[in-house]
């Protein structure tokens, strides 16, 4: 049988651990994976493009699990009423093939966006940090919000989207959120001034210049998370060519990243390599950092481990016959004779 668990008991279960629980789990077994990053097969998700939007494929395994997740990304699917961007993902075991869990994932990608972020600005911002200015406050905001709170200890958060709404709704989902102060600013340039960190998660399928140099201060540390396919990019190009730019996986960052804006042999950093100590992330306090998030399939890898994890010690999810279980394993045909025999049956 396979564990199955849709989006209602995933929401029970961060009922039962508590959300800042599971971002600080979720972290740590993100940041686990990072470290053994050479026991796993990788490759650049693959993307299919449509005008609107793209669906993705993100495959990874190590010797033990395989992991993958279909996600969309339709900036526009929120005048439909829609989220933009949707996922699910499984776990299956490699010595047999045998899949082991199927989930969703939306809000696990939420809140693996968001541990990722915050896990990378630990060893990227500086550690005096205490305000970040969040620009995009749609479905990812809150989650990153808590975790930067969670895990950073930021206390100033500073909002800012094109629509208002927007902000409106963060602000209030969080108003009564200890220790986190909030502030509607009304513009980029408001938001950012004086920020310790930056935090970009918009959706918009443009070349997006939503930070441009003026607005960078010595010592801030950049968390871009909404640049994630060809075209797609929040950051002017002078950013990124200053910055000191820390990426997942090369490969697939060059491809989606902020980086596609750069020469294929400007320098960046594999996030693997400063987890592991081989490479420092930031080198002194002035020094600009750049966090080019575009999700990266390990980290879901990571994030479905936990919840397998989770959902089995809290008995959380149901157990499906997704695929079949049967007594000779060469008669499949087996299968199909007792719902043959009952339309027979029905019919006579
Ligand atoms: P969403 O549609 O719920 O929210 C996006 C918000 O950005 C909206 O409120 C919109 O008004 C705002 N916005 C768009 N253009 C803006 C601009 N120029 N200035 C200010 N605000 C602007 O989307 P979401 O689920 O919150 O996702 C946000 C982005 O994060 C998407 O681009 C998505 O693809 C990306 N994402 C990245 C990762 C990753 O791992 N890097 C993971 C998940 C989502």
């Amino acid at each position: 049988m396979t564990r199955y668990i849709d989006v209602t008991d995933l929401s029970r279960l961060v009922a039962r651990k508590g959300l800042t629980t599971c971002l600080e789990e979720m972290a740590e077994y993100i940041r686990q994976d990072y470290l053994r990053w050479n026991d796993f097969e990788k490759c650049a998700r693959v993307a299919n493009h449509s005008p609107d939007g793209v669906i993705e494929l993100m495959p990874a395994s190590d010797a033990n699990l395989y992991a993958f997740k279909y996600v969309n990304g339709h900036p526009k699917n929120t005048h439909r009423g829609m989220l933009t961007v949707m996922a699910f993902g499984a776990l299956g075991d490699v010595d047999t093939g045998k899949p082991l869990l199927l989930s969703e994932m939306t809000l696990t990608t939420a809140m693996r966006t968001a541990a990722t972020s915050a896990l990378a600005a630990r060893y990227l911002a500086r550690p005096d940090s205490r305000s970040m200015a969040l620009i995009g406050n749609g479905s990812q905001s809150e989650f990153q919000a808590i975790a930067f709170h969670t895990l950073l200890g930021i206390e100033e958060i500073r909002l800012y989207d094109l629509d208002p709404q927007a902000s409106a709704k963060l602000a209030a989902n969080l108003a009564a959120y200890p220790g986190i102060r909030l502030v509607i600013a009304g513009s980029v340039a408001e938001a950012v001034r004086g920020a310790d960190i930056i935090t970009t998660v918009t959706a918009d399928k443009a070349y997006a210049t939503i930070l441009t140099p003026e607005m960078i201060e010595p010592g801030m540390h950049l968390n871009a998370v909404g640049g994630d396919c060809p075209g797609k990019t929040e950051l002017h190009r002078d950013i990124v060519e200053r910055a000191r730019v820390i990426v997942e996986y090369e490969p697939q960052s060059r491809i989606e990243g902020e980086i596609q804006q750069m020469p294929a042999d400007s320098p960046v950093t594999e996030f693997w390599q400063v987890v592991n100590g081989e490479i420092a992330g930031r080198e002194n306090a002035a020094q600009v950092t750049l966090f080019d998030s575009v999700g990266f399939a390990i980290e879901d890898y990571s994030a479905l481990r936990y919840v397998l994890d989770v959902a089995k010690a809290l008995d959380i999810g149901s157990e499906i016959g997704l695929v079949p279980d049967l007594k000779n394993p060469k008669d499949l045909y087996a299968l199909l004779q007792p719902a043959v025999a009952d339309v027979q049956k029905r019919r006579a």
